[in-house]
């Protein structure tokens, strides 16, 4: 017997059929003999739709604030969330299944105050295992909490993996199953590249990499939290037949298992590659160079919430004059312009240049720690297809190159047959 966590995505939830089908996915879990708790999004385009309308909300004639009161927002959108841990219970009860829907507060889920972006503090994991022993199943809406101020808090968008992980640590799970649209994590995105294929197991610091470099099948903030509790997590598909042969095998589910990278025997240098659009460049040119010009920088930058990513600084010949250039999201960088040239003074430079449309290709793997020359290897081959290298930065476990955005798809494709990725 073991303890397992189900999250179910919002395409898994998409309508009523569907929700039908996930109560089969529980249903063989709990036959099997299990202890199972569930995690739910909201149905598909939900929330989105609820963010709509707060967003939208007609306003007063004659004031433009765009301002909403972020505790609202939080009782709006937090709604999606609720019906469908409702729709499932039910779902489940009418398969004769012990089941009962949880909001973040009922529970409670604990959260700081931040709304809208609110992280978990704490969930006291004894309640779940007493029901759990009852046998009853706990549906719980994913998403959401309870802030100190006794209301609702929403976790940011994709915050209902992070419940689910968040779920399976306080009640120190055997696996948590994060069920969605696709059967597992790849080495890189097989729209662009047919020839990726599913990762049997990925290490937490590579996902971790994956997931904030642009592969989008799970939140950053849940793969830090696994990391954190070591929550063996499970990604696979729920439109798969819940009954098909293998699919309640306890140790090898079909999909991909992120795990400690002990429990990885086999590991390869390169495990995938990522790429995320729309980063923007900007560069200073013939800055003073000297102690504080980079505080001066990134300092107002950082106040006015940009995320700043790359950066490379180069070094001066005579020791007086350097160059900075960084990206941004291409989103910000009307902003940042603006905050660069209120700061002109203060900084020092003398012309400012931008560069929109630009894509990050990364290269990620733990192998990398113990084998030269992978970096090189990355660049010859971008070489020779003629792709410019506008800039790179590196840690232990990736290589991220710079390159101008309609080159996007051969460069992921290039570095993905030159690690040999395409080739199992
Ligand atoms: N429904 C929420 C969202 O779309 C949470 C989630 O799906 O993880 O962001
Ligand atoms: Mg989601």
């Amino acid at each position: 017997m073991a303890r397992i966590v189900m999250k179910f995505g919002g395409t898994s939830v998409a309508d009523l059929n569907r929700i039908h089908n996930v109560a089969r996915h529980v249903k063989r879990e709990v036959d099997a003999g299990h202890e199972v708790a569930v995690v739910v999004s909201a149905m598909s385009g939900k929330t989105n739709e609820l963010v709509g309308w707060v967003e939208n909300m007609p306003k007063v004639a004659g004031s433009n604030a765009p301002f909403y009161d972020a505790r609202e927002y939080d009782a709006v959108v937090a709604s999606g969330e609720q019906v469908t841990s409702g729709l499932l219970a039910i779902a489940l009860q009418s398969m004769g299944i012990n089941a009962r829907s949880w909001q973040g507060w009922q529970l409670p889920i604990k959260t700081d105050n931040a709304h809208g972006a609110a992280r978990i503090l704490d969930i006291d994991g004894a309640d779940i295992i007493r029901r759990m022993g009852e046998g009853q199943v706990a549906v719980v809406a994913g998403f959401q909490g309870l802030g100190p101020d006794n209301r609702l808090a929403t976790l940011g968008r994709g915050g209902s993996d992070t419940s689910a992980v968040a779920i399976a640590a306080a009640v120190r799970a055997d696996r948590c199953d994060i069920y969605t649209d696709v059967d597992g994590v790849y080495t890189t995105d097989p729209r662009i590249e047919p020839k990726a294929r599913r990762l049997k197991k990925i290490a937490f610091e590579e996902m971790l990499e994956m997931a904030s470099l642009g592969a989008k099948v799970l939140q950053v903030r849940s793969v830090e939290l696994a990391m954190v509790h070591k929550v063996r997590t499970f990604v696979r598909s729920s439109f798969e037949d819940p009954d098909a042969p293998g699919m309640g095998d306890l140790m090898n589910p079909p999909g991909t298992l992120i795990c400690d990278e002990d429990e990885i025997v086999e590991q390869e240098v390169v495990t995938g590659i990522a790429y995320a659009k729309d980063e923007a460049q900007i560069s200073l040119r013939r800055l003073a160079d000297r102690p504080g010009v980079s505080a001066a920088i990134f300092g107002p930058l950082a106040e006015a919430h940009i995320n700043v990513d790359m950066i490379v600084q180069n070094i001066s010949e005579d020791g007086s004059k350097t160059d900075m250039t960084f990206t941004v999201p291409s989103g910000d960088v009307d902003k940042a312009l603006k905050v660069l040239g209120e700061n002109k003074e203060t900084i020092g430079y003398d012309v400012i240049q931008s560069e929109s449309g630009l894509v990050k290709v990364s290269v990620i793997g733990i192998g990398m720690r113990s084998h030269a020359g992978v970096a090189a290897s990355a660049f010859r081959a971008l070489a020779d297809k003629g792709i410019n290298i506008k800039a790179i930065t590196t840690s232990e476990i990736k290589i991220s190159i710079l390159i101008d955005g309609p080159y996007a798809e051969l460069a992921v494709r290039t570095l993905h047959s030159v690690y040999g990725l395409d080739k199992s």
